[in-house]
């Protein structure tokens, strides 16, 4: 049965749900970095992100904050709220890595004071430049009501995940957020959208700092999929048959 495809990302495809108001997610091996400058594929990844992000939603629901996650419906798809996207990404950091290494020439693994958060303009063309609240509230794409939701939001999620993967002996260095809205009549509720994987976060071996995250790919250091598997092993959710059962259906249209 062919399916209205709403949105292509790069790492995902939107299509649309059975019922109005809801989107299914289909989660593809694809990889990117670099604003899309290296490409590549990583075996399994589409796989495991689907079951990563569904127990991380789950878990996030379960604390009381609303996600725009369903259930999940198979091994490469969830069915998910359809939300209007808030066009930032909500990037919170624990620990100095990435970017913020480079925009300030910071040691990489230096433990940060306090917790910091960092918003970007979600537009690939502009490369997702550092955006402030200043901006974000004058252009408009939040207002400051809605910006003292998603704050609220993002520590709580990051106090409690920063639990959650020290529990599975990893150190949960960076990640970054998407939050949309729903409707209801006049009222409108912010919810946690998009998903929450080894895509998004920056996760460390506690004991070895071995990454385990999709720098492995950025950064050409090798064993990508092991990465991906040993996140999805710890929490848990590796799917029974193992690497093995990972290869999955091609995409349906
Ligand atoms: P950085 O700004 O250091 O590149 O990234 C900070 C954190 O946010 C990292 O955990 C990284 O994975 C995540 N992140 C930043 N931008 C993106 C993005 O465009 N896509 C995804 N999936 N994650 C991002």
């Amino acid at each position: 049965m062919r399916r209205k495809k709403i949105y292509e990302g790069k790492a995902k495809v939107l299509f649309e749900g059975p019922e109005p108001g809801t989107l299914v997610q289909y989660f593809k091996d694809d990889a990117t970095a670099f604003n899309n400058k290296k490409k590549g594929t990583i075996a399994g990844k589409g796989v495991l992100n689907n079951r990563i992000s569904e127990y991380l939603m789950t878990r996030i629901g379960e604390i009381g904050i609303p996600t725009h996650f369903v259930r999940r419906l198979n091994m490469r798809e969830q069915l998910v709220r359809e939300v209007e996207i808030i066009p930032l990404e909500v990037v919170v950091r624990n620990v100095v890595a990435g970017s913020l290494a480079q925009r300030f020439g910071l040691q990489e693994g230096t433990p940060l004071p306090r917790s910091i958060l960092e918003y970007c303009l979600k537009n690939d063309e502009l490369g997702d430049p550092l955006v402030t609240e200043e901006h974000i509230t004058a252009f408009g794409w939040a207002s400051i009501q809605d910006l003292d939701e998603i704050v609220q939001a993002a520590l709580r999620i990051n106090d409690f995940l920063c639990g959650l993967f020290l529990g599975i002996g990893i150190r949960l260095v960076d990640f970054k957020l998407e939050f949309g809205r729903i409707w209801n009549d006049e009222e409108m509720m912010i919810v946690l959208a998009d998903e929450i994987s080894p895509d998004s976060c920056r996760l460390w071996d506690v004991e070895t700092n071995e990454r385990l995250d999709k720098d492995r790919f950025r950064r050409d250091l090798g064993k990508v999929e092991e990465g991906y598997q040993e996140i999805a092993r710890r929490l848990g959710v590796l799917p029974e048959a193992g690497p093995i059962d990972l290869k999955g259906p091609n995409m349906m249209q």
